[in-house]
């Protein structure tokens, strides 16, 4: 290895093909520690590229590679799945050798589980619905059926009880979601199309999603109770994406059904049984430490992080110590979809986990950890690893001309920043602007982290770590989300125009920020149902979440975290027949929106007012 100069410096050289892996979030220290340099000679080497960076600020990859080039290394970041692989190995976990090393005796049957997936509209959520009351066995804790994410169902078949585990997310993501982050948890898509509409780009994108994913399709062809349906037509447009129907000598079974009316839903489930037996091989051994799949979470009130887990192989047992994503924990209690309490869970069970520290994210897989210490250690790693990551991504650099003056003043301060909003293009306009902000002497502003969609307890929580003020633009909070940025003492503001957040920033860099006035808000409810008044256009029949509803107020209405109409009335309030002047927690009542018709079941109504803020 020779010792060539690079800017007055002498650096280790590769000879071009000396690959050197780092974790994300790695620093030039991580670099220096892998091929024996200086860090402070990689520094100035970076600096004879064009980049400024510390020896200890995480870089992201492109920066490591135009450094790997300049030296002769190829530098490598390490993918989030091979660094965890490498984590758990350092715990003498190796999932893949676990399941290398099991014989056909370890194996036992496990249910199949099934997502159902299709257009919207086309009665996804009808057809779970339908599915969970028709046969659910009779619950001991008195048939009161809870929404935890999944639930199992029992049903005869050729003679035999077979259970059937149903993903039951509220968005229908979950599959997408987890086969993003390399999770499989699907055995079978149930594909519904509705036969009075026919095949549409979200069935398509649908089955492509199951197909790239190799799990095998049952279509359910729904609403065949609607006149004008034509179920043949159906099985005819989906022989263009290879869905041959059995009955035209394809592999494909399609069912007929009627979500609402309940028609031929054991007709369906014996399909996808059918399906399940004759092309899977759906076993798994249940005799050792539970792995799995978070497929739902939240943060209890009462009962602090609940997290829906699907087990997929291994027994979970109250009082293991299990640790999901960067959650960890002891079980302290598991509860099924009636409510039940249960001391293990087998293969393909769902459950309810009480007793994590953290909320996981949906997809996050778990896994049962010999010990506490261990647990907590993985999950902390974890966190400390998706930290460094996400610090990695982008940063602003301070421009050479600035440089001298930051560094003569001793000390480089920084704003880091959170984006959300409702599409990615505002949130790249936003994050441009804001990154040509004239940010001055001695400042450094960061963006740490962006995204699609609403403020979730991960970005306060990644606030919280980095100081960092959240923007939303044209998105609020998620469930519970508030409350917890509150508690945290996180500022989070919110804007839909980008002039303004852009004026804030700049104002809070010159410690000029004077807010005048804040929102304060008065209360939330959930649209259940939408009724049309030839009278009033759209009435929203709501259930009270939060607070009050009042006559008169403001209002905002939220669909799935993102801000659809601003700046409405809630110009009319009934319950039942008569009008009200307001509704608490917990009541159901009939909103009028004024002449805001745009109402979908789901949607949430805000209800806020301005108040003055004191001067800090
Ligand atoms: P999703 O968006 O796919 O979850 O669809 P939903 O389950 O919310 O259903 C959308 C609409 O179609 C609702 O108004 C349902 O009542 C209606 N619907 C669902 N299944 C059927 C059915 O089998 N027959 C009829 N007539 N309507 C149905």
């Amino acid at each position: 290895m020779q010792a060539p100069t690079i800017g007055g410096v002498q650096v280790p050289r590769g000879d071009g093909s000396t690959v050197i892996r780092l974790a994300r979030g790695a620093s030039l220290t991580d670099l220096a520690d892998k091929i024996n340099a200086n860090p402070a000679s990689l520094v100035t080497v970076l600096f004879h590229l064009g980049e400024m960076a510390t020896a200890t600020q995480s870089l992201d990859e492109d920066t490591f590679k135009l450094l790997g080039s300049e030296l002769g290394y190829d530098v490598q970041v390490v993918s989030p799945e091979d660094e965890d692989r490498e984590l758990l190995e350092q715990f003498h976990i190796d999932l893949d050798a676990e399941l290398e090393a099991e014989t056909e005796d370890d194996l036992e049957e496990r249910p199949p589980v099934v997502t159902v997936m299709g257009h919207v509209d086309h009665g996804k959520t009808k057809l779970l619905d339908a599915i969970r009351s028709a046969k659910v066995v009779e619950s001991e804790a008195g048939g009161i059926t809870q929404h935890i994410g999944a639930y199992q169902i029992v049903t005869t078949h050729e003679g035999v009880d077979r259970p059937i585990t149903f993903i039951d997310t509220p968005g229908h993501e979950a599959f997408t979601a987890m086969r993003a982050r390399g999770a499989k948890v699907t055995d079978i898509a149930v594909l519904v199309v509705a036969a009075d509409d026919g095949v549409m780009p979200q069935t398509i994108e649908a089955l492509n999603h199951a197909q790239a994913a190799g799990v095998p399709i049952v279509v359910a062809v729904n609403k065949v109770d609607k006149e004008g349906s034509n179920p043949a037509k159906i099985r005819q447009q989906l022989t263009e994406y290879n869905l041959v129907a059995e009955e035209y000598g394809g592999e494909t079974m399609f069912v007929d059904v009627s979500a609402k009316q309940r028609l031929n839903i054991d007709g369906l489930l014996e399909a996808i049984l059918l399906t399940a037996d004759a092309a899977l091989d759906l076993r798994a051994n249940p005799d050792k430490d539970a792995r799995g799949v978070a497929i739902e979470a939240h943060l209890d009130r009462g009962r602090g992080p609940v997290a829906t887990v699907l087990v997929q192989s291994g027994t979970l047992a109250v009082g293991d110590s299990i640790v999901a994503g960067a959650a960890h924990g002891r079980v302290r209690a598991m509860l099924d979809e009636h409510g039940n309490t249960l001391d293990v869970a087998l293969p393909s069970r769902p459950v309810q986990v009480l007793g994590l520290t953290a909320v996981p994210n949906a997809g996050d897989t778990f896994l049962v950890a010999p010990d506490d210490r261990t647990a907590r250690q993985i999950g902390e790693r974890r966190e400390a690893a998706a930290r460094a990551a996400s610090l990695a991504k982008r940063r602003k650099r301070i421009s050479l001309e600035d440089l001298n003056a930051a560094l003569a003043a001793g000390k480089v301060s920084t704003l880091n920043l959170i984006l959300k909003g409702d599409v990615s293009g505002s949130v790249e306009a936003l994050e441009d602007a804001l990154l040509k902000i004239d940010v001055g002497e001695g400042v450094d502003l960061r963006i740490i982290h962006r995204g699609v969609g609403a403020i979730t307890q991960n970005d306060v929580n990644l606030a919280t770590v980095d100081d960092a003020i959240i923007i939303g633009f044209n998105v609020r909070p998620a469930e519970r989300v508030a409350e917890l940025a509150d508690r945290e003492g996180v500022d989070m503001r919110f804007y839909s125009v980008i002039y303004q957040a852009i004026e804030d920033v700049e104002n809070a860099l010159k410690g000029m920020l004077k807010p005048e006035f804040e929102e304060v808000q008065l209360g939330t409810a959930e649209v259940r149902e939408v009724f049309r008044s030839s009278k009033f256009g759209n009435i929203a029949g709501s259930l009270v979440r939060s607070g009050e509803i009042r006559r008169g107020t403001k209002a905002r209405l939220v669909r799935d975290g993102v801000v659809v109409g601003e700046n409405i009335e809630i110009a009319g309030l009934r319950r039942f027949k008569d009008d009200v002047t307001e509704v608490r927690e917990g009541y159901e009542c009939g909103i009028n929106l004024g002449g805001f018709n745009d109402i979908q079941i789901d949607d949430v109504v805000e209800t806020y007012e301005m108040r003055e803020k004191p001067r800090a």
